[in-house]
């Protein structure tokens, strides 16, 4: 399977996305448009790591989100499965850099010693809140959180999207996972979310710019923009 450009409402600084897991993530999230596309062709989750047909490799030059419509660190998603991704990784990671995003990051650490260093470990907090009809099958956020404190010495991304309400404590959930970055972006279109207003994600950013470096998605603009 080839690489796809980045596109639609993904981050701005990811040049390609490479999914080598296909079928219905079984996080469900309830917000995930993946979801939907995938439910109606009813498919199954199955590998689709290295094409014979395409015979490719990653190139110069790039930023590739793995996994960017299936969780591939999923609990029941096979050690065959995640050891043949990052075997196909370490053979094709000149020039080029990663993000791996899970929201189940204590898989990460069990793969550390096979995850390059040349790729982000990132994880969603949407909230510091629990919404079980929201996030289904993804881990609790306090499991989250104690997995990316629990790695050291690698770049770690978290990324709050789609926003959701939240309490005082998320800033300090945020802090303990001692991220390099923090994402910021909201559910694209109308939904039916719990979002914040304005003048707290205005007040959660200032906050985070004290201690991390902060980008905020296109898609944020719906719920906030900034001055000037
Ligand atoms: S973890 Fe990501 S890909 Fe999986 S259901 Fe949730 S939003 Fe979709």
């Amino acid at each position: 399977m080839p690489l796809n450009k980045a596109t639609g409402n993904m981050y701005e600084w990811i040049t390609h996305t490479w999914n080598p897991i296909r079928g219905v993530c079984p996080h469900g999230c309830s917000y995930c448009y993946m979801k939907k596309i995938y439910k109606r062709f009813r498919l199954p989750p199955r590998p689709n790591i290295v094409s014979e047909k395409y015979g490719y490799t990653f190139g110069k030059n790039k930023i590739i989100f793995v996994g960017s419509a299936f969780d591939c660190w999923a609990k029941n998603v096979p050690d065959e499965w995640i050891r043949s991704i990052l075997s196909f990784v370490k053979g094709n990671m000149h020039n080029v850099s990663f993000l791996f995003q899970s929201k189940n990051p204590e898989r990460f650490i069990d793969w550390l010693g096979y995850i390059p260093y040349n790729a982000y470990l990132c994880t969603t907090l949407e909230s510091n809140r629990e919404y079980p009809a929201i996030y289904q099958n993804a881990p609790p956020i306090i499991e989250r959180v104690k997995a990316m404190h629990g790695i050291k010495n690698r770049p770690k991304m978290i990324t709050i999207e789609p926003i959701l309400d939240f309490g005082e404590e998320f800033i300090q959930l945020l802090k303990m996972c001692q991220p390099t970055q923090i994402n910021i972006g909201a559910n694209t279109g109308c939904n039916h979310l719990p979002e914040p207003p304005s003048e707290k994600i205005a007040a959660l950013v200032g906050e985070l710019r004290g201690f991390t470096r902060v980008h905020l998605k296109k898609n944020l603009a719906r719920l906030y923009r900034e001055a000037g």
